[in-house]
């Protein structure tokens, strides 16, 4: 467990030392609603080695969301434009979030959508 940890901690580093580039990158505005506050680097994949294109910035309620908290459908057209986003984990971890809301609209909006098409299909099965 102790490797764990420090593996952990390790990437938590390198999470901060590419954060200043990823706030800019987003305009300092959450980047999947564009709110200001609270705003804080996500981690789309955490399994792989962090990078600009799997580090997302996000305001607390759109973190809450890819973390799997529970939400209104009507919340989530907030995020609707972060599918066109270029940024992969931008576009990708959004669509993850809006196909769960069941809605027609969030299913044609990745559709849509420029997202990779191999993951749209894995995110639309
Ligand atoms: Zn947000």
């Amino acid at each position: 467990m102790a490797k764990g940890y420090q593996g952990n901690k390790e990437r938590q580093e390198e999470i901060s030392s590419l954060g200043k580039a990823v706030s800019k990158r987003a305009g300092f505005k959450c980047e999947w609603c564009e709110n200001k506050d609270n705003l804080l680097i996500w981690d789309y994949k955490p399994d792989s080695t962090p990078a600009m294109e799997t580090l997302v910035l996000l305001c607390q309620q759109c973190r809450s969301w890819a973390d799997g908290r529970k939400f209104s459908s009507n919340e989530l057209r907030s995020i609707r434009n972060a599918l066109w986003s270029n940024v992969p984990a931008v576009a990708e971890g959004a669509a993850r979030v809006l196909i769960n809301c069941k809605e027609p609209w969030a299913r044609e909006a990745i559709e849509e959508s420029f997202i990779d098409d191999n993951i749209k299909a894995e995110i639309l099965k």
